[in-house]
């Protein structure tokens, strides 16, 4: 389980969350909701310790990892990085890598060494789970960049699934895919939630209402902090969500 506690966050002084907590079980998929610039792109960020690395950001709060908190002195970067894989709006595969390589350069990334047939093995098996397999079996050796867009994502999730991480943190993911593509997409979280705790910011309310178990409503007032304004279990949030506001943003008002 994820435990973020407390976060506040700022941009060069300019002060964007504000004392956002939120438990994040193992094993289920929480949803991210809200208005453009309220902060939830940031609140994934610092999940992953990715926050620090721009210029001029600063955080408060921890974010404790299975009870441990990730940014405790002496914790190194990549072991949250190995723990907790990201993927992002746009697709990102190395382009002129093949497939093969795309799914195991996680690996190198983070320091984890594997090789011949064990590397052989976890491909499958990443490709399989990302629900990919059976459409690029044949095309492991062509280059990540000749898939279509909606393949080229589901690459991506391979990819962060090659170090087994517990942790899969999504940043609008199908934002940039077709119809067909998302539910492909949708159904891979629904089948990798099993074995990994999910989060997912988006932006479509029907895609949050399919994929999650829980959903948090972030929101940042009149030029105020992000903060979470409700947060529960997906259908409450939809069906009787308690605040006006949660209500006005989930049937499409704001
Ligand atoms: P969207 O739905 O449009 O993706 P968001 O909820 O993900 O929005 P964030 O990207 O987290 O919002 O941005 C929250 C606030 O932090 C915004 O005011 C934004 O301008 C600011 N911000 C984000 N990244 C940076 C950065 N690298 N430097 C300075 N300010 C930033
Ligand atoms: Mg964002």
């Amino acid at each position: 389980a994820l435990d973020a506690r407390g976060i506040s966050a700022w941009f060069g002084g300019r002060k964007v969350l504000s004392r956002v907590s939120l438990e994040m079980p193992a094993g289920r998929v929480t949803a991210l909701i809200g208005p453009s610039g309220c902060g939830k792109s940031t609140f994934l960020r610092i999940l992953n310790r990715m926050h620090e690395l721009i210029p001029g950001a600063e955080l408060a709060g921890e974010v404790l990892l299975d009870g441990e908190d990730i940014y405790a002195r002496g914790r190194r970067l990549t072991d949250a990085r190995r723990r907790i894989g990201m993927v992002f709006q746009k697709p990102n595969p190395f382009p002129a890598m093949s497939v093969y390589d795309n799914v195991t350069a996680g690996l190198k990334l983070t320091g984890v060494r594997a090789s011949g047939a064990v590397k052989d093995d976890l491909v499958e098996e990443c490709l399989s789970k990302a629900g990919l397999w059976k459409e690029v079996r044949d095309r492991l050796r062509q280059p990540g960049g000749a898939l279509s867009g909606g393949q080229q994502q589901r690459l991506c999730i391979a990819r962060s699934l090659a170090v087994r991480p517990r942790i899969l943190l999504m940043d609008e993911p199908c934002s940039a895919l077709d119809p067909t593509s998302t539910r492909r997409i949708e159904e891979t979280i629904r089948d990798l939630a099993e074995e990994v705790t999910i989060v997912i910011v988006t932006h479509n309310m029907q895609q949050a209402a399919r994929v999650s178990d829980q959903c948090a409503f972030f929101l940042a007032e009149q030029g105020t902090p992000g903060r979470i304004v409700e947060h529960g279990p997906t259908p409450a949030m939809f069906s009787a969500p308690s605040d006006r506001r949660t209500a006005d943003y989930v049937e499409g008002r704001f």
